[in-house]
């Protein structure tokens, strides 16, 4: 008799970057030898069973945008074991809940995205009323460092930070210092300037040897009321 091959049905309901709970979950379940089909939705219609929908194993799916909870919420009708997680659905889910505790990342389900992406912290030093982050991640933690997000050669030395608060954490010039490392090796200086953008909070910029990194919250002025500023 023939082992079963578990597989597992893994569900990007929205989001144009990858997701990395799903990537992280992704290396996760192939550790453990299961099979993994991925596929990004953006319609209640993707949901409907297809010829080859049955026998899943197990079906999770993340958003991350509250907009999206109708089609999180069809995907239930369909599958009602399915498990959901993300900020669009519930600030509160982790997936240590449901026993993921590799740190790794399936770059194999976006085989077209060349850069590496990650963050190099968590949390805000701010709380501005409407946003999820500061409920959600709390206070600033560092995450990892860039050349743990990097995923090495042959790989572009382009790292996309999702930080929302760069220069909140305290190891922010280390940080700087390894981004720094990481383009002082390039073979080619990129040109337009290469720009990793800070989600939410700034912009960095790589001149040739020179490096720029500046802060400015999106909803305010850079210097004026309420803003922050710094340098590297
Ligand atoms: S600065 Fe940005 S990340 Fe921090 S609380 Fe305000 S909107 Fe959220």
């Amino acid at each position: 008799m023939f082992p079963t091959v578990r597989r597992s049905l893994l569900l990007q309901l929205d989001g144009k970057l990858p997701n990395l709970a799903l990537m992280r979950l992704s290396a996760f379940l192939k550790q453990r030898g299961e099979a993994i089909e991925f596929r990004r939705i953006s319609s209640p219609l993707m949901l409907e069973h297809g010829l080859f929908d049955e026998g899943w194993t197990s079906v999770y799916a993340s958003l991350i945008f509250e907009r999206t909870r109708p089609i999180a919420e069809r995907l239930r009708q369909i599958y009602p074991g399915a498990i959901i997680g993300g900020t669009g659905w519930d600030r509160r889910t982790r997936l240590e809940q449901i026993g993921v505790t590799t740190q790794a990342l399936d770059y194999s389900l976006y085989p077209d995205y060349p850069h590496s992406i990650g963050f190099s912290q968590r949390g805000c030093r701010l709380r501005c009323p409407f946003c999820v982050v500061p409920d959600k991640e709390g206070r600033v933690t560092e995450e990892r460092a860039i050349e743990e997000i990097w995923r090495g050669d042959p790989y572009p030395r382009n790292v996309l930070l999702l930080d929302n608060d760069f220069l909140g954490a305290p190891q922010w010039r280390e940080r700087v210092e390894e981004l720094r490392a990481l383009c002082a090796n390039m073979t080619e200086t990129p040109a337009p300037p290469a720009i990793t953008d800070l989600s939410g909070g700034g912009e960095m910029r790589h001149h040739g040897r020179r490096f720029e990194a500046q802060w400015r919250f999106p909803h305010s002025r850079v210097g004026g009321p309420g803003a922050e500023g710094g340098r590297a």
